[in-house]
């Protein structure tokens, strides 16, 4: 006599802990795959992780969320909420850099607030190159946000396409540029 046996869960194996491994692990489960996660430290968040200090633990890695609903989607697969897990507070300031000179500028999630900080900071001519580098990265993240980030499998092909219906995107892509060498023009 035969038993009919339900079938065995797909199995995934996911190296690394950080916010990619939690993430993937999380879909994965919500797929119905048994997730085993490995990690080599004795945490996890990878990147993600503070560090002790004489005023209290310190961010080593980031601390801005930029894309909640990236996490808001994560939760939901599992059938949770976001808010009833992490109490997100709202900033209006950003990020605030000093000099040794003693010099501040803060940045806002205002743009145009941005702007003005970076006019009254150093002049005009640097708050217009700030409105062309967010008018570039704009256009960027417009143009790949769906078919290259969000989906599971970006692909060079859909890349090309995206690139050849719109070919102003080449020059923003600063081809043969480094980011470093792009940021210091
Ligand atoms: C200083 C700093 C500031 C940042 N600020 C921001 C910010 O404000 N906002 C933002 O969105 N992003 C920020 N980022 C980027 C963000 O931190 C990273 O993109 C993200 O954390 C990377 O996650 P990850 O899972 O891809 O990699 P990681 O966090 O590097 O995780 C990889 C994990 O894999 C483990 N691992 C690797 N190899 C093995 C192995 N063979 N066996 C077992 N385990 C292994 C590692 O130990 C690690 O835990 C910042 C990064 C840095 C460094």
């Amino acid at each position: 006599m035969t038993h009919a046996s339900a079938p065995a869960p797909l199995r995934a194996v996911i190296i690394g802990a950080g916010i990619a491994g939690l993430a993937c692990a999380v879909r994965l489960r919500a797929a119905g795959y048994a997730v085993t996660l490995l990690e080599r430290h004795d945490a996890v968040g990878g990147k993600i992780r503070t560090i002790p200090s004489p005023a209290g633990p310190i961010d080593a890695g980031p601390t801005v969320l930029t894309m909640r609903h990236v996490f808001d989607d994560l939760f939901a697969q599992l059938g949770a909420s976001l808010d009833d897990h992490v109490t997100l507070i709202k900033q209006d300031t950003l990020a605030r850099h000093f000099w040794p000179d003693g010099s501040q500028l803060d940045l806002y999630a205002d743009h145009e607030r941005s702007i003005g900080a970076i006019r009254a900071f150093a002049g005009a001519k640097a708050a217009a190159q700030f409105t062309r580098f967010c008018a570039r990265t704009r256009s960027l993240f417009s143009a790949f946000d769906a078919p290259m980030m969000q989906i599971a499998d970006p692909r060079i092909t859909t890349l090309a396409a995206k690139v050849l219906a719109q070919p102003a995107l080449i020059p923003a892509m600063a081809p043969l540029s480094t980011l470093r060498g792009l940021l210091q023009r």
